[in-house]
């Protein structure tokens, strides 16, 4: 069996991404891991620990990074998020056909350095405005903390150049259907298959 796709998918903060990873979860199910990263930051109303995060204190995280844990991991809008290694490994182990990760750009570009063959996709949402509409209307930010997610949005953007695919978070099943594709098809490389096909030359 090959190794898991590892599929890193980013964006500005409130572009959709942990919807539309949700979605993708849900759809197909067994088949993908989501890797669950570490963070300092607070949970969510609506956040499980173990599921969404693994939630844990500075000194925790700091601890980790000495222990040389981590994969990748970055401070972004504050706070301390990271990516365990044992996240790649449980995955394998699983046989998993593919591991999610919900990272920033910062986190994308460590994985990448590590793992060549990683597959990294970029949300984008529609517009500037909507992106704000949708941070407001998720309510999960204090106004300090939504000010300072907006004001990083472009500057995440400008990070499009390094990731594989864009994908357009306007209309949500658009998006979902676009995301399903990409999956389907890096599933499909030619490489992922050669030992179907040489098996069949053997027979
Ligand atoms: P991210 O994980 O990128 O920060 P979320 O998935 O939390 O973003 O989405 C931010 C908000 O926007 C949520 O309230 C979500 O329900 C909403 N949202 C996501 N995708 C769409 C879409 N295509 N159209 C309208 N609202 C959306
Ligand atoms: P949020 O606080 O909205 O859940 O996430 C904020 C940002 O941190 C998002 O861009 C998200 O992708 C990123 N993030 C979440 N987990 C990790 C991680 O393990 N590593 C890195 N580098 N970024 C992460």
């Amino acid at each position: 069996m090959s190794d898991p796709l590892l599929l890193i998918i980013s964006s500005p903060s409130g572009a959709g991404k942990t919807t539309l990873t949700r979605r993708l979860l849900q759809q197909l199910g067994q088949e993908l891991r989501f890797s669950v990263s570490h963070t300092t930051r607070t949970p969510r109303r609506t956040e499980v620990a173990g599921q969404d995060y693994h939630f844990v204190d500075p000194d925790t995280f700091r601890a980790m990074v000495a222990e040389e844990r981590f994969a990748e991991w970055a401070e972004v809008h504050g706070n301390l998020y990271g990516t365990c290694m044992s996240e790649i490994d449980d995955a394998r182990r699983e046989g998993r056909r593919a591991l999610l990760f919900d990272v920033d750009y910062q986190g994308a570009r460590q994985i990448k350095a590590k793992i060549p063959a990683a597959v990294g996709v970029f949300i984008l949402p529609p517009s500037l405005s909507e992106l704000r509409a949708r941070l407001e209307g998720r309510g999960t930010e204090s106004p300090e903390s939504l000010e300072r997610r907006f004001a990083k949005a472009k500057e995440e953007i400008e990070h499009y150049p390094f990731f594989d695919y864009l994908v357009v978070n306007d209309d949500l099943n658009r998006a979902h259907a676009e995301l399903h594709g990409i999956v389907h098809g890096e599933l499909c490389r030619r490489w992922r298959l050669a030992d179907r096909a040489e098996a069949l030359l053997r027979e």
